[in-house]
């Protein structure tokens, strides 16, 4: 899979590609990682990206020549352009797994008031929120959505097993887990998880997973019948 992830803020972005799935998964060439500096594209003498709102109103905007023009330079037919934007589909475990059957995702961060509708109108497949507040640049969602986006890529986790007993897997929470040692600061493992009787620590994983999912998602089980 490749990303082109669309910036003013290039160094930031990058910074993803020096740490662990995501290293290794540029390394195992399983996926290719590019930050595009929005503002090599400008004609602005003065490298500006942003401009005055028409119609007036608070903030800066950024202008549509820079970005038409770095979309254009990394996309193909079979791209397809997200912009991260607070007005966007909520972001999810559900729409990470849809993301990843592409084979080229390009990511678009605002900045300032955000970009200029024209933009989003003729190039933008999709807009997408990493959460209902309001971030400063669309970079960190960027960095979220190729995060966990590319875990469903086969290969990318050490175990390809970890990804089906996730949170989220069956619209319900992980279990506890526990490691060694058997007691901490006087905290035992919990019997069930030392006795090798998988029957029975598969329910008490279940029966954990419910519990979980009650405490802080309890709208999840709903959608499970319970
Ligand atoms: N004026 C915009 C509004 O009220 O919807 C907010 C602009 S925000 C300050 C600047 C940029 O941050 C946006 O263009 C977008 O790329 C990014 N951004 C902000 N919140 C976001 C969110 N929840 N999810 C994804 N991107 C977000």
């Amino acid at each position: 899979m490749k990303i082109d992830i669309l910036t003013i803020f290039p160094e930031f972005t990058n910074s993803i590609k020096e740490y662990s799935m995501i290293k290794r998964g540029i390394e195992n060439n399983i996926i290719e990682i590019n930050s595009v500096d929005i503002r090599d594209f400008t004609e602005n003498k003065h490298k500006k990206v942003d401009d005055y709102t028409y119609g007036g109103g608070p903030g800066m905007l950024m202008t549509p020549q820079p970005l038409a023009d770095s979309i254009k330079s990394v996309k193909t037919e079979n791209s397809h352009v997200i912009y991260l934007s607070p007005r966007g589909r909520v972001f999810s475990q559900e729409i990470s797994k849809e993301l990843s059957n592409y084979e080229h995702l390009i990511l678009l961060c605002g900045h300032y008031e955000g970009i200029d509708q024209r933009i989003i109108d003729k190039y933008v497949d999709e807009e997408l929120s990493i959460g209902d507040y309001v971030l400063t640049g669309g970079e960190l969602g960027a960095m979220v959505v190729i995060d966990t986006t590319i875990r469903h890529l086969p290969g990318i986790l050490g175990n390809d097993l970890s990804k089906d007993i996730e949170s989220f897997d069956n619209n319900l929470l992980e279990y506890d887990q526990y490691t060694r040692p058997e007691v901490f600061e006087g905290m035992r493992v919990p019997e069930v998880l030392l006795s090798g009787n998988h029957k029975n620590i598969e329910e008490f994983r279940k029966e954990s997973r419910i519990k979980n999912t009650r405490k802080t998602r309890p709208e999840l089980l709903k959608k499970i019948g319970g």
